[in-house]
């Protein structure tokens, strides 16, 4: 019996989709614009700001995810996608939107004498620098001064500056990351598993025995879960020692038992210290019968233990 993997099953809420959808772009345009004023007036973080607004969207994503019960991964992550687009998008539209209103301002003056609009102006001298008016003249102009990664108020020639392709492939990193972050969490909260029978996700963890956490121990523990031979995986557990400890625990829905149990066997290291490190050896889904074998397993040797 090879370890078997949760599949979620792809379904949701009715509307629960397309409301994802809707939460993780709005999320994102409002996170955006603030990340940009942030980074206007205050400070701009070189790559850790895309990472946060990736985890912005991606946090309420997976709440949305939790509420509307979608164990859909892949819409989940385009959802995350889309959201991160939206984030990074309004970031570069609030940058353009504070350069044209700064320069009208300050070129109110010279427009009014000549007599053309300080928009018409600046489109002017875009074309003329860039070649381009607009959003594309901007992007182009700032591609050519180049984007220095430190703060504005530290003299240029310190820090890396990108200029021309570097200035482009820096703001495509950026799209990368944000869409990356969210769309990853997006996916591993829809991953989570889920009961289908009674519509809830698993909402228990339970340990169900411990034994020693050296691996001759604990492999023969997972040789007999391979096996189906439950009574033989908890007889092998062995001894916690101070140190190190394994211990099997079920992921499960706490309202039925005709669900398939998530079984994980987790081994914990450096026990004896302030910083155990768990990390899970082996996991596969039981079945409801094989699971039932299994507790009633850890029972029969407590029982034997108790006499
Ligand atoms: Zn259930």
């Amino acid at each position: 019996m090879p370890a078997r993997v949760y599949q979620p099953s792809g379904k949701s809420e009715p509307g629960a989709i397309p409301s994802l959808v809707v939460v993780c772009a709005v999320v994102g345009a409002v996170a955006g614009v603030v990340e940009a004023l942030i980074a206007h007036y205050v400070i701009s973080l070189f790559l850790i700001f895309p990472l946060v607004l990736g985890a912005v969207v991606g946090g309420f994503a997976a709440k949305r995810i939790a509420k509307g019960k979608i164990r859909a991964p892949m819409a989940a992550a385009l959802a995350g996608l889309v959201g991160g687009f939206v984030g990074q998008l309004s970031v570069h539209a609030v940058e353009y939107y504070e350069f044209r209103s700064t320069v009208s301002s300050k070129i109110a003056g010279i427009a009014a004498k000549s007599g053309q609009s300080p928009d018409q102006i600046i489109d002017a001298v875009l074309v003329h620098e860039t070649g381009h008016a607009g959003l594309r003249g901007y992007l182009a102009l700032q591609a050519k001064q180049g984007i220095s990664i430190k703060d504005e108020g530290e003299s240029d020639d310190k820090g890396i500056k990108f200029t021309g392709v570097g200035a482009y492939l820096l703001w495509i990193v950026e799209f990368l990351l944000v869409m990356g972050v969210a769309a990853l969490m997006a996916a591993n909260r829809a991953r989570k598993p889920f009961c289908e029978s009674c519509k809830r996700w698993y909402d228990q963890n339970v340990p169900v025995v411990s034994g020693s956490g050296d691996k001759k121990d604990w492999s023969v523990v997972v040789q007999n879960l391979e096996r189906g031979d439950f009574a033989a995986a908890v007889a092998a557990r062995g001894q916690v020692s101070p140190k190190t400890a394994s211990t099997i625990v079920l992921e499960r829905c706490s309202q039925c038992d005709s669900h398939d149990p998530l079984l994980d066997l987790k081994v914990t290291k450096a026990l004896n210290t302030k910083k155990p490190q768990t990390s899970t050896v082996y996991r596969t889904l039981l079945h409801p019968d094989d699971a039932r074998a299994l507790l009633a397993a850890v029972e029969a040797t407590r029982a034997k233990a108790a006499s």
